[in-house]
């Protein structure tokens, strides 16, 4: 009932498109994931502000989702509100500089910055978040990662204040930005500085390794990329493999025959399924191996 009563005012104060009851399925990229009781696609960042202080106000939990492509949300309802901010999606390129927006799809930027000879995104080019998600995960692939081509990011913090962080300050790592220590922080945009290459070199860059990406890994199935982090002893894929994992299912969840530190969704995965394959992956490896796999998929809404 009092979902109803927040829903009703949030549609008075007007901050952008409601939605009650919203399937997360249809946000993440593995497709599963229960209801949000409340679902809110802010219109900007006045309408942002407005919304967090609502939260704040009436104590309901929030959650800042990209495009879910790093996400398992449980199967059970999430009692608090989404909030997408995928109408930040601006960008501007002045000369070697490329400022975006969080909502910018990374490999969007990625074909858009090609198109006029900007090199540094190519390693983008298949990775399916958007530009806040990819600063969170510091996301990264064929030895480059979103830090490299980083100048600052501009975050709202916990008082509501925009903050200009430098590259330094933002704490990058294999997979790790200061955002992840900071859970009241949103990414509002990021500055780049990128370098010139010719249009072809660019483009040609970008279809080796969507070609790689395509031969390799399991594209037409709902996944979340690579479940594990690597450990410093070695590919968590090849530790999976050599557990004799490659192939194995949980319901419908299944350790990716192309790639197996890949979980898909077979099309009739719960959350749980694929929940259980990732705890029965890392006890086996662990069990086998004495390696504890770290998950970089971000597990919400689990806690009981
Ligand atoms: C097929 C496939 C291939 C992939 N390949 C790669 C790869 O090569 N390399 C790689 O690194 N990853 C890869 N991924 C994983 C994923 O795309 C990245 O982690 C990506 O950076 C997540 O971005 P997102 O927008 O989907 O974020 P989400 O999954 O929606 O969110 C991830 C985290 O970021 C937080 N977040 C998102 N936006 C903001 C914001 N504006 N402010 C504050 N917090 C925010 C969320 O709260 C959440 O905690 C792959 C995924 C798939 C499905």
């Amino acid at each position: 009932m009092k979902y109803d009563e927040y829903y009703q005012e949030l549609v008075r104060l007007d901050v952008g498109t409601i939605l009650r009851d919203e399937p997360l399925y249809k946000h993440t990229t593995y497709r599963v994931g229960g209801p949000a009781r409340l679902f809110v696609k802010v219109k900007d960042l006045d309408s942002l502000i407005q919304t967090i202080k609502y939260c704040r106000k009436h104590r309901i939990k929030l959650f800042v989702i990209g495009r879910g492509s790093n996400l398992l949300f449980s199967d059970k309802s999430f009692n608090g509100m989404i909030i997408s901010l995928e109408n930040f999606h601006q960008y501007k390129i002045n000369g070697h500089q490329v400022v975006a927006q969080c909502g910018v799809p990374m490999i969007k930027l990625a074909y858009d910055c090609a198109k006029v000879g900007l090199s540094g995104f190519e390693f983008m080019g298949g990775i399916p978040g958007n530009i806040g998600g990819g600063i969170f995960m510091n996301a990264g692939a064929y030895k480059s990662s979103i830090s490299e081509v980083v100048e600052s990011v501009t975050i709202l913090d916990e008082h509501l204040q925009l903050v200009t962080l430098s590259k330094e300050e933002m704490d990058f790592g294999y997979r790790h930005s200061i955002i992840q220590d900071h859970k009241k922080w949103i990414i509002i945009e990021a500055t780049f500085q990128l370098t010139t290459k010719t249009v072809k070199e660019v483009n040609d860059l970008l279809d080796k390794r969507k070609e790689r990406r395509m031969s390799t890994q399991p594209w037409n199935q709902p996944s979340a990329g690579s479940v594990f982090r690597n450990p410093e002893t070695g590919a968590a894929w090849k530790y999976i493999d050599d557990a004799g994992l490659r192939g194995y299912e949980i319901g419908g969840a299944q350790v990716s025959p192309k790639h197996s530190n890949f979980i898909v969704n077979n099309g009739y995965a719960s959350a749980k399924d694929i929940y259980d394959l990732i705890f029965y992956v890392q006890k086996v490896i662990d069990e086998k191996f004495h390696v504890q796999l770290k998950p970089e998929v971000r597990f919400i809404n689990w806690e009981s």
